[in-house]
């Protein structure tokens, strides 16, 4: 125990040196805020973290874009424990994305979960990017996918400029998430089994505070290719 608080102790030192006061003190305000919210938790549901740390059985998973805007949870109005989650830049499925694909699988074949959102959000600073040639570095190689989206919409994109180029890139966008979605191999092998499975795709309005559903919802190999 004392060779465990000693290094405590270090790494706050630590802490303090590499990035001074000011960082730790924006810490400090984090962890007063998560103090806080357990207990006001706590205090309406006496068992809620006890029986939340038994297991996860959420119906939903969600992929949403990083922004911290669109918070998952927040938006939903829901519980910790509600809503498997993956976020990423521009909320893309990209078949040779291990981290999405295994997120994909857990929640479909462990968790079983019985629907997946695809959220996009207009003004998405990622799909904005992709619209805009100039170099961004090492992120180009991710935004690129964005790109083959709008090479897929070459001609409807051409008549548009500006916030509404960006904005209708970010709903085709997330209908090609979906595309994607609906040809990954745990998604194929669930509605295969029969499971009870639904992929929806959704836009959020971060000026209203509002999702809107996109299109129409898939729930089977049948209707992907309808
Ligand atoms: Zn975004």
């Amino acid at each position: 125990m004392a060779i465990q608080n000693a290094a405590r102790g270090n790494r706050v030192a630590y802490a303090e040196t590499a990035f001074g006061d000011s960082a730790l003190n924006d810490l400090k305000d984090l962890i007063a805020r998560n103090t806080a919210w357990a207990n006001k938790i706590k205090k309406q549901q006496p068992n809620f973290f006890s029986q939340l740390a038994e297991e996860q059985r959420p119906e939903y998973l969600w992929i949403g874009c990083s922004d911290s805007r669109v918070s998952t949870e927040r938006i939903l109005d829901l519980q910790p424990g509600e809503m498997f989650v993956h976020r990423n830049i521009a909320n893309l499925v990209v078949h040779d994305d291990l981290s999405c694909t295994s997120v994909v699988q857990y929640a479909v074949e462990v968790l079983k979960v019985r629907h997946i959102i695809v959220c996009g959000h207009y003004g998405c600073g990622g799909v904005a990017a992709a619209l805009n040639e100039q170099p961004l570095g090492l992120i180009d190689n991710w935004l690129r996918h964005i790109g083959d989206v709008a090479r897929l919409h070459t001609d409807e994109l051409s008549r548009l400029q500006g916030q509404p180029k960006v904005d209708r890139l970010c709903e085709l966008n997330v209908i090609e998430q979906m595309n994607n979605l609906c040809a990954s191999p745990s998604v194929l092998s669930a509605w295969e089994s029969g499971s009870p499975l639904t992929i929806h795709g959704l836009i959020y309005q971060l000026d209203q505070g509002v999702l809107r559903q996109l299109t129409p919802s898939v729930s089977s190999l049948s209707e992907r290719n309808t």
